[in-house]
């Protein structure tokens, strides 16, 4: 494309012979003044926070910017490998304060605003949550990234640049109601936008096939209804060490043509109208986790990541070597986080064959040395399946080499298994029926060298269930990489308190290398170090009691227990678990059985998917149990229960430090891996969970005493299926059957009578595959231990302390290691700058 933004032919070497920007505090004051009264045009009246926030995020830019583009320079200069992270979720969350800790500058910033009579904290709450992700497989693309720039590893995120991110949620009655996150209508000053780098997408019209004057079948893909796509990047700055990568946003836009053409018929307005369903395909993020929708646009939007990506990559490519390809798969590598993107399998091979006029064995060459896929579920509601018809008429070609790699790889399946049609039908990936599928998660297999679960039991259940035959035939793809989590946003930026004890304690290492966490062991028992750990757990908890008072009228007590379960509400995440648990505490203070108890303050938070109405019934079970105990005045201080609305990143950053007791308390076999659990276990919180995820390795590090340990293994849950029998469990446990008649009763719900009639009907149900009932003995006798041990309170901070000490593998730092050894195969690049 030939824009006023293509390269002139004279290059201008001296524009770039400046002096790198000023870190001093002067400098950097000097460009807050500025932008806030020259750029901003500022006036002395009124000082409004939005102003403010704004003129310190562009002068931090600056900064950013400049090594942002020497990283790219020196990258290319290098000419290293590089690796893309394909997500269709960037769970971002807000950049300032993870900006100033990276460019070393949070203590400059502080002293500066003081100065100015500002206060930094005040600014960085001004800051909207990039909210571009649903929950856990959107915030560890967002931990990825952080650690690659940290490690200094050369990998760009590409995802899409939704003008409205996850829903804001408010609780009304009870219940949940959704407002659209519009959260670039401040303006975003953290981005940059690059016309220059436009790239089309293809939707629609038809294939054609034609033999070319030296005998190539060449097949175009004409009439089509093109949408350009423009990139937005966000720098990504590694941790004090001149590196600055890429998250590079697609936005959707509508071509000039288009337009024309309908202009030119004379319907001005329907061309206005087509330029809108254009720039509908990054208008919204899905608000379904753990569930596909399998909607129209959803795909047309996964089409115009992959493809904006891969053209992007590739005419860098060409740039360089021309239509020489050799090499190109010892240069480039694709992470595919999860099948969302995985349409970009078939997409690499249009683009070579179709566009670069490759053989099918050498583009298919290329493709399956340079995609990787990563699962992040075995639920079976989460599996992608797009129906043939929608494919091919979406995207005509793409079906096309669909079922080319399909029948190809058939073909394969048919000699290793001769004569076995039974696993044809369960490899392929169309499956047969009275609609045809594409299994989005066979094409991933099929087109990649690497297939990884996120947690060693759930790449365990992979090879033994899902991908059973995949394993069988491919045994060399299968690897685990278990998730982790960013220690600089969730230790050094959102828990000051700790970061300062731990620094003056085993100084600062731990911030780029966490195993040295493991240096706190010997202080575990050390009473003078148990109550500074205890002062600031305090100091936290007091953060938290604000929080909550302000936003649901509720006092917690800092000295309680804060016992939080904080995740996306899901029947699997068995968040029904713990408010029968709740109930019960309730019952048990009514009826004076307090011997032994702790006083609690129990935390709710997440958000359910619009359209999954279980879940959003179990939000309003949480509300009116909380009421009714809230307002009881015979519970006293023994009992809190609060539903924190709108669970976002920035929430979690105040919630995580507070954390006594994180509830990890999903049906064994379910949760993947989960990253909640490594952010409280990182803060000094111990765990309450199952044998499911990282929770099994969260418990190996920590040592089973530092662990609460309850419910049904995976084998067990597996083998109850059949003859589970709930009814029968709560006639045996009066503790248990008490809590089902208060339910029942509608204590609860005294003038809604009925509305948790669903809830009831599928914890007893015999067919329940989240087995709540199966579990609740167990969980009550692993929260009477936590509460027990909560009272000794030189016993629970060394158990805390403890759990922080061994927390040193769930670092992103060590995740993009072992992703880096055994799959990207990167070698780490120094910046100039610094
Ligand atoms: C970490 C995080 C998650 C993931 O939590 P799980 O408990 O692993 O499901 C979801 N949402 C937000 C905002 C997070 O910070």
């Amino acid at each position: 494309m030939t824009t006023r933004y293509s390269c002139s032919a004279t290059p201008a070497p001296d524009l770039y012979d400046i002096e790198a920007l000023s870190l001093s505090a002067s400098a950097l004051t000097d460009d807050f003044k500025r932008y806030y009264g020259v750029h901003l045009a500022q006036g002395k009246g009124c000082a409004s926070g939005h102003y403010l926030f704004t003129a310190l995020a562009l002068t931090l830019r600056d900064r950013l910017l400049e090594r942002m583009r020497v990283t790219q320079e020196t990258y290319r200069q290098q000419n290293c490998k590089q690796a893309y992270y394909l997500s269709m979720e960037f769970l971002m969350g807000r950049a300032l304060g993870n900006a100033a800790l990276n460019l070393g500058l949070d203590d400059e910033l502080k002293q500066l605003l003081n100065g100015l009579g500002l206060e930094y904290e005040d600014l960085a709450e001004m800051e909207h949550d990039a909210g571009l992700g649903n929950g856990g497989l959107g915030r560890l693309a967002a931990c990825f990234i952080d650690s690659c720039a940290t490690l200094q590893l050369p990998v760009t995120g590409y995802g899409l640049r939704y003008e409205y991110g996850m829903f804001q949620q408010r609780i009304e009655n009870g219940y949940q109601q959704e407002m659209p996150d519009h959260w670039l209508r401040d303006g975003n000053p953290w981005e940059l936008e690059r016309p220059e780098y436009t790239r089309r997408i293809k939707f629609g019209g038809h294939t054609e096939y034609h033999r070319s004057a030296s005998g190539w079948m060449e097949v175009q893909w004409v009439a089509t209804n093109d949408v350009l796509a423009v990139p937005y990047d966000l720098p990504i700055p590694g941790y004090q060490n001149g590196t600055v990568n890429r998250l590079r946003l697609w936005k959707a836009a509508a071509t000039d043509e288009f337009n024309l053409e309908d202009f030119n018929a004379g319907s001005y307005t329907d061309a206005v109208a087509a330029k809108n369903a254009a720039e509908n395909i990054s208008m919204v993020l899905y608000p379904n986790d753990a569930s596909e929708n399998g909607k129209e646009l959803r795909l047309r939007q996964q089409y115009f990541l992959a493809s904006a990506s891969l053209q992007d990559i590739l005419a860098h490519w060409v740039n360089r070597h021309g239509q020489d390809f050799t090499g190109f798969a010892d240069k480039n590598c694709f992470q595919l986080n999860d099948t969302h993107p995985t349409v970009a399998v078939a997409e690499l091979m249009r683009l070579l064959l179709d566009e670069h006029q490759m053989s099918w064995e050498a583009a298919w060459q290329i493709t399956t040395r340079t995609m990787a896929y990563t699962n992040h579920t075995l639920l079976p509601e989460a599996l992608e399946r797009w129906p043939v018809n929608l494919f091919g008429r979406l995207l005509p070609r793409i079906l096309e080499i669909i079922y080319e790699i399909n029948a190809r790889f058939l073909r394969e399946v048919a000699n290793h298994w001769p004569g076995d049609k039974s696993r044809l039908n369960a490899l392929s990936i169309i499956e047969e029926g009275h609609q045809q599928q594409v299994r989005m998660a066979h094409l991933a297999i099929v087109g990649s060298f690497s297939v990884n679960g996120v947690a060693a039991l759930h790449s365990e259940l992979l090879k033994k269930g899902l991908f059973r035959d995949f394993y069988e035939l491919w045994p060399e793809k299968f690897n685990n990489k278990t998730n982790g989590v960013t220690q600089r946003r969730w230790m050094a930026w959102c828990n000051p308190a700790l970061t300062q004890l731990l620094s003056d304690t085993i100084g600062d290492d731990w911030i780029t290398d966490l195993s040295q966490l493991k240096k706190l062991v010997p202080y575990a028992d050390d009473p003078i170090f148990q109550q500074k750990w205890h002062a600031a757990k305090r100091n936290n908890k007091v953060r938290l009691a604000e929080l909550v008072a302000d936003n649901c009228g509720i006092k917690f007590h800092p000295d309680a227990m804060f016992d939080i379960q904080v995740k996306r509400i899901h029947e699997y995440k068995r968040q029904l678990l713990n408010i029968l648990h709740v109930i019960h505490l309730y019952a048990r203070i009514k009826n004076g059985e307090t011997e032994g108890l702790v006083k609690r303050c129990v935390l709710f938070g997440g958000k359910a998917a619009p359209g999954y109405a279980m879940a959003k019934q179990i939000i309003k079970l949480i509300n009116n149990v909380a009421k009714v105990i809230n307002n009881d005045p015979a519970v006293g201080d023994w009992l809190k229960v609060v539903f924190l609305p709108n669970y976002q990143v920035s929430a979690m950053e105040v919630i995580c430090p507070a954390a006594d007791l994180s509830e990890q308390v999903s049906t064994a076999g379910k949760e993947a891996s989960g990253t909640g659990n490594m952010k409280f276990m990182m803060n000094g919180a111990m765990t309450i969970g199952t044998l499911d995820g990282a929770n099994i390795e969260i418990r190996e590090e920590a040592g089973e005493e530092n662990f609460f340990l309850f419910g049904l293994t995976e084998a067990e849950v597996h083998d109850r299926k059949g003859h589970y029998n709930p009814q029968q469990i709560i006639e045996q446990d009066a503790d248990l059957k008490r809590v089902m008649q208060w339910l029942k009763s509608g204590y609860f719900n005294p003038l809604e009578s009925g509305c948790f009639d669903n809830i009831l009907a599928a914890l007893t149900s015999p067919q329940d595959p989240w087995m709540t009932i199966a579990d609740f003995r167990s969980y009550v006798n692993a929260q009477h231990e936590a509460g027990l041990a909560y009272q000794d309170q030189s016993r629970w901070l060394r158990m805390s302390i403890l759990n922080c000490a061994h927390s040193g593998k769930f670092s992103t730092d060590r995740t993009m290691q072992d992703y880096n050894q055994d799959i990207w195969k990167l070698t780490p690049i120094g910046s100039p700058i610094d």
